[in-house]
């Protein structure tokens, strides 16, 4: 098979199933209990720990074990304390609907994207008030790859005292992240985005900045996560996160290189398509494009009888089968949102997945549109 969905989730990496199956074997103990299967168990979170602040350049004491990029963002954005907020039309689901849920409670601002996915600054600027108490937005976008202007958006909110939260879930492990540059007060990450587990990540939270729990109990993680550990996802995720820092630049530059030759292939070999995002300010392994006159949705199916895994664009969008918020947001054409595919590479894709991909592509886009019902329209 060739696996081309790494934004949906990417394959774990081997060295993280080892230190796994290591940890379930012999480390059985509760972290909160004294003895020494339990001091062995908090020391095997802490060495994650350590390991996951420093992929993004964070103090060990500023990371918190959630169970995943969605808790993390349920975290901040259903705090009580943070009423007034900003944010933006592209951001993940697991943005949007914890501040649909708050509909009641909270205002919400939601910032529009120009046609590249991008959010302006001067966007920012023109809604933050004084009166403005969280500003979220994402570092890079999961469907268009669009890696947003982050230290100059935190900027400005740090010109008003207001909190700046990032959902960098797609973003860690695929580009250098250090927190305190890009000036970020609280950050989203999760595990099987960097090929650790599912079900583990973490949430980034500089000193000083309010937090309120959604999980009350024992008092695991400061307080702010209530639950025993869930101990081998947690050292699975260090695992990733110790890799993904160690192989960050020879991965970019591989994933990048794979992207681009696929792309640029696509483009010339195959008519009537489009690539959509931002051309430079994108995310390494992501390939966005549309096919005209024939339908995201039938692709992939084709590709997946092919042997081949692609997306539309959000893997949750396959629950409500709506169409893109994303795209819709960035005001594409209908044709262009209806016939979008997303390719994104990760570290194992080699040149051997790129040359059937782009094979198994053509003949797919070859044949739906012998069939489209928009062949005269375009003349294919
Ligand atoms: C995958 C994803 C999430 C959700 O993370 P989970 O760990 O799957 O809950 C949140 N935000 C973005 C941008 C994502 O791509």
């Amino acid at each position: 098979m060739i696996y081309m969905d790494n934004a949906a989730s990417a394959p774990i990496h081997k060295d993280v199933v080892a230190a796994m199956l290591s940890c379930i074997n012999k480390t059985y103990g509760n972290p909160s209990s004294i003895h020494r299967a339990g001091r062995m168990a908090k020391r095997s979170i802490e060495a994650a720990r350590s390991s996951v602040a420093e992929l993004i350049n964070a103090d060990p004491s500023e990371i918190f074990f959630t169970s995943g990029g969605t808790e993390s963002n349920n975290t901040i954005l259903r705090n009580p304390s943070y009423r007034n907020i900003i944010t933006t039309q592209i951001e993940h689901d697991s943005i949007l609907e914890p501040c649909r849920s708050c509909r009641g409670e909270k205002s919400i601002t939601y910032l529009p994207p120009d046609e590249f996915g991008m959010i302006s600054p001067e966007s920012l600027e023109s809604t933050i008030t004084k009166q403005t108490d969280l500003v979220s937005i994402m570092t890079a976008n999961n469907e268009v790859g669009t890696i947003q202007p982050i230290e100059k958006l935190s900027n400005i909110c740090k010109g008003y005292g207001v909190p700046f939260h990032t959902d960098m879930v797609q973003a860690v492990g695929k580009m250098p992240i250090d927190v305190g540059r890009m000036g970020v007060d609280a950050a989203s990450i999760s595990s099987h985005k960097i090929r650790g587990p599912k079900g583990v990540g973490a949430l980034y939270i500089r000193g000083g900045i309010k937090t309120s729990p959604l999980i009350y109990g024992g008092g695991q993680e400061g307080g702010l996560r209530s639950g025993t550990e869930n101990v081998p996802a947690i050292v699975g995720f260090g695992e990733a996160a110790r890799i993904a820092r160690q192989q960050l630049h020879d991965d970019m530059q591989h994933v990048t290189s794979l992207r681009d030759t696929m792309t640029y292939r696509i483009m010339s070999e195959v008519s009537h398509v489009t690539y959509n995002g931002h051309p430079l300010h994108r995310l390494p392994g992501n390939a966005h494009l549309s096919f005209l006159g024939i339908n995201g949705e039938d692709i992939i199916i084709k590709l997946d009888e092919y042997g081949m895994a692609a997306s539309t664009g959000s893997a949750c969008s396959v629950h409500t089968q709506k169409e893109s918020h994303v795209l819709r947001a960035m005001k594409l054409d209908g044709d262009v949102i209806s016939g979008s595919l997303r390719l994104t590479l990760g570290p194992d894709n080699t040149m051997a997945d790129v040359d059937t991909a782009i094979h198994t592509i053509k003949r797919v886009v070859a044949e739906l549109r012998r069939v489209s019902p928009l062949k005269e329209k375009y003349a294919f």
